[in-house]
């Protein structure tokens, strides 16, 4: 019996088209996309569509959107054998880690991918992205899907999905997984390294946890900034978590109005968390004095989170309605594969 994918057809620039009045890229509908691609009917497996009523510029999702993805998923799960989302590049990294977050007990494969250029494009990186997606997503392995995880797959590469940062605006290798090494690639074969893979738990049966909550902050820190600005961002209603891009290992400023706002806010509740703002490398709290304030806060670490993982978990987490003490340990726990500690 042929695998079976289903493509999911979200917006982005992969299925957008020229408006030649204003020269600006818009969403098109999803048979203009497949007109462009014949080469699909020649995939081995068998393939079925389905797409946003309306597709949107990624840059437009937001968690309400990651529901109706889950709901898409949920409600196709039993009769396909993995599935291919096409997604704007802005934000895919932010959808595909929240989406690793919401399922549990994922037995099948979910790759996102995009393109930087439109699919009717001369030079277009579209086509490439889409069928080899859909291949990876068609392996099988003694009966069994042989991917079973949230995946990002771009020119060539294919990642986890919340270990992926978007980290480039113009090259076809636009996506990056600086801290875990890539579970496949294309070239001649198409090779899946299987010592990357995630192993899911086969007791757990599958299902969706669609909890959010976004009242969190992100905060980038940089030299010189003003006291007024981060006690208004600290100050804000709403706010249950930040997380804070520091520097280096977790390193901040010292200033001793600083370190009480700090201790203030976190008496109050607020939660802290602490990520780098390099691109690589993780938080190791109290290896310089500079971090010894986040120490003392009890806040909690990020380790080698990518910022998109990070708010998405943060965005999971607080929509569990745990405790700050549970919400600690589980964010400092290997939830899907994103997080790895020395
Ligand atoms: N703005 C587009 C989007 O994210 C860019 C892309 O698809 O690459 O939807």
């Amino acid at each position: 019996m042929k695998t079976k994918v289903l493509l999911i057809y979200t917006g982005g620039t992969i299925g957008m088209v020229k408006d030649y009045e204003t020269q600006t890229l818009k969403p098109f509908d999803f048979d203009n996309l497949l007109k462009q691609i014949p080469e699909i009917s020649l995939i081995d497996c068998e393939i079925g569509f389905t797409s946003f009523k309306d597709p949107i510029d990624s840059s437009d999702m937001s968690s309400d959107h990651w529901v109706i993805l889950a709901k898409m998923i949920e409600e196709n799960y039993e009769q396909y054998d993995g599935f291919v989302i096409l997604h704007g590049t802005d934000t895919m990294a932010y959808s595909a880690s929240a989406l690793s977050f919401m399922l549990n007990g994922l037995k099948k494969p979910i790759i996102f991918t995009g393109s930087q250029l439109p699919v009717g494009d001369l030079r277009t990186d579209a086509k490439e992205n889409l069928i080899t997606s859909i291949h990876f997503a068609s392996l099988h392995e003694n009966g069994r899907p042989k991917i079973s995880e949230v995946c990002i797959y771009f020119e060539y590469k294919l990642f986890r999905a919340n270990r992926t940062t978007k980290m480039s605006a113009e090259n076809f290798d636009a996506f990056s997984s600086p801290d875990y090494p890539e579970l496949g690639e294309s070239g001649i074969h198409l090779v899946v390294h299987e010592h990357a893979l995630r192993k899911e738990d086969s007791e757990q049966p599958f299902s969706i946890n669609y909890a959010m909550n976004t009242e969190l902050g992100l905060l980038k820190i940089f030299p010189g900034m003003q006291r007024e600005f981060i006690e208004s961002i600290m100050n804000s209603s709403n706010l249950k978590a930040l997380i804070i891009e520091a520097f280096g290992s977790g390193n901040i400023f010292s200033f001793e109005w600083f370190k009480d706002l700090l201790r203030k806010k976190s008496q109050d509740g607020l939660i802290f968390i602490i990520n780098t703002q390099c691109a690589a490398g993780m938080v190791e709290l109290g290896r310089y004095e500079t971090s010894e304030i986040f120490k003392e806060i009890n806040a909690v670490s990020g380790y080698d989170l990518t910022t998109e993982a990070s708010v998405c978990k943060t965005i999971h987490l607080l929509g569990q309605g745990i405790s700050s003490h549970e919400f600690k340990i589980l964010y400092e726990t290997d939830l899907r594969g994103e997080l790895s500690k020395k």
